[in-house]
């Protein structure tokens, strides 16, 4: 069936409003989670990437058909030297939200600029609070320079969020210590699911926790209150009895495709309905005119049933 955007709004064959959109900035990074990406791997020329202009002009369209809201991704996108460029250009856009979501190595010096340009939303991925583990788990140093950064953007009154996956055997007995570092700074932290892509397309046997076996640690310390969230957010939240903010992005035990409204742009410009569906559409070179059409043809082939799993991974796709 073939959608039609009306007054600029991007609906779906299956109802869904499409209003998010996920920007990869490039597919490198300068970690190498061990469940992310192998230690010796490549990644795509520089000149495949989108240039700032391309980005923007892009975005503008897509913000024109209905998209509100911009995360930008990768990879890790402060390795951008434009970076800055990118984000002032997304900035000027009508967007009801622009975030970022990083490793937080390199951010700190961009946490000035991304707030003057109305970039208010930061999610930082951190998957231990113990510094050797997470030389382990990254296979990188700067554990201090990523937590004084996270706390940096938090005092500066920034949206910040901390998404810590859930990985057996590695880090689950830090599950507590995430609640209560939560409760003392004040953060929200989000607890993910692993998702059977790329190199943990296998599942990576064994490492697998469900949202539900993380929530019975919690609950047997302290009472998990349910907070609502809007009908679209791939996560669930509560508050703890100690102030704790918690969240469970439970992407493999509860699917949220019923209620998706993503879409995703890859750092060399096609344009994907779904992080598991295979292929997508390159659009950097689609004429303005035609531009509709083509987002329309993507979104009509948005799934409503997810993948099990898929071989492309995170950080190509943009995560
Ligand atoms: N480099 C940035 C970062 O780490 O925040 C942005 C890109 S990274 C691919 C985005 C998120 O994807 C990270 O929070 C990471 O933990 C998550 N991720 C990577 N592989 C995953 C997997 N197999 N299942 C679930 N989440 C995954
Ligand atoms: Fe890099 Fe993010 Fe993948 Fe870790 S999860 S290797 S920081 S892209």
């Amino acid at each position: 069936m073939q959608v039609q955007p009306e007054s600029g709004c991007l609906i779906d064959p299956h109802g869904r409003h499409i209003r998010k959109l996920r920007v990869s900035l490039l597919d490198a990074c300068n970690f190498r989670c061990f469940y992310c990406m192998p230690l010796e791997t490549s990644f795509m020329p520089v000149t495949q990437l989108l240039t700032p202009g391309e980005i923007e002009r892009i975005c503008k369209s897509l913000v024109h058909l209905g998209i509100e809201r911009i995360r930008v991704t990768g990879g890790e996108p402060t390795l951008r030297k434009d970076f800055e460029e990118i984000m002032s250009r997304l900035g000027k856009l009508p967007l009801d939200q622009l975030g970022v979501t990083s490793n937080g190595l390199r951010l700190k010096g961009h946490l000035e600029h991304l707030w003057s340009i109305g970039c208010h939303n930061l999610n930082f991925s951190l998957d231990s609070l113990q510094e050797e583990r997470f030389e382990r788990i990254t296979f990188s140093k700067g554990f201090r320079t990523v937590l004084d950064t996270i706390l940096a953007a938090r005092s500066m009154g920034f949206n910040v969020k901390i998404n810590t996956l859930l990985l057996k055997g590695k880090n689950d007995d830090e599950i507590l210590d995430f609640v209560r570092f939560s409760a003392q700074e004040g953060i929200e932290v989000r607890f993910l699911e692993l998702m059977k892509i790329g190199i943990a397309s296998n599942g990576q046997k064994g490492l697998f926790m469900s949202a539900d076996e993380a929530i019975d640690i919690i609950s047997k310390r302290e009472l998990l209150i349910p907070e609502e969230v809007e009908l679209d957010s791939t996560s669930t939240a509560f508050r703890a009895e100690s102030g704790a903010r918690i969240g469970f992005i439970a992407s493999e035990s509860r699917p949220f495709c019923g209620h998706c409204s993503r879409l995703r742009l890859t750092a060399d410009g096609q344009l994907r309905s779904c992080l598991m569906a295979p292929g997508g559409c390159s659009i950097r070179r689609v004429p303005e005119e035609h531009l509709k059409e083509v987002v329309c043809q993507v979104i009509a082939q948005k799934p409503m049933e997810r993948n099990p799993s898929t071989l492309t991974r995170m950080n190509q796709i943009g995560g």
